[in-house]
């Protein structure tokens, strides 16, 4: 089922995500849901705050774009389209290393690129949709994709990890956009 996505201005993206601590059958429909609601959005990544839930869950696909990705179990590298799409339960990062600029979107806050800098590889360990443990090294826009989400996961948005000259141009955009969704939340309410 193909959910709607939440906008920037929604207080759902500010909450931290709670730890999932057992595989239900309601988990795993949602992480289905979420794989649709990207896969029609055209979405490399999307967090569980984007459909409405604050849950430590997050779908991702780089499939589908000409930026390149790497993906390492242990010191075997993987060839990263058949590993596609990942879902990441509970994921952390235990270890970041180099700085690369790269330019990034997210499907809340349409219409807005911006350049953000992120480490160039990360180590990710995570539980995959079998509660199976999940221990992988990700660089490129795969690693960019991973800590894009796992911020959502956290209350955290892009918008907070450019500089502040950057965040200014944007201001006027994104009290539009906060406005818009806020005027739709409270039509929804009634
Ligand atoms: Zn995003």
């Amino acid at each position: 089922m193909i959910l709607p996505i939440i906008r920037y201005g929604h207080p759902v993206l500010r909450q931290k995500g709670a730890e999932i601590k057992e595989m239900t059958g309601a988990i795993r429909r949602l992480a289905q849901d979420m794989l649709e609601t990207m896969q029609a959005a055209r979405g490399v990544g999307l967090a569980a705050q984007q459909i409405g839930r604050a849950l430590q869950l997050t779908v991702i696909d780089v499939r589908g774009t000409d930026r390149p990705s790497q993906m390492f179990v242990g010191v075997t590298e993987m060839a990263v389209e058949p590993m596609m799409p990942i879902v990441l339960i509970n994921p952390r990062i235990t270890r970041r290393e180099g700085e690369e600029k790269g330019s990034e979107g997210c499907l809340s806050f349409p219409g807005i690129s911006l350049e953000v800098a992120r480490a160039g590889t990360i180590h990710v360990a995570a539980m995959g949709l079998d509660g199976a443990p999940l221990q992988f090294i990700a660089t490129g826009l795969l690693s960019r994709a991973i800590q894009h989400e796992l911020d959502h996961l956290n209350g955290v948005l892009f918008i907070d990890r450019v500089r502040p000259e950057q965040r200014k141009l944007l201001e006027a955009e994104l009290r539009k956009l906060e406005k818009e969704t806020r005027a739709a939340l409270r039509k929804k309410r009634g």
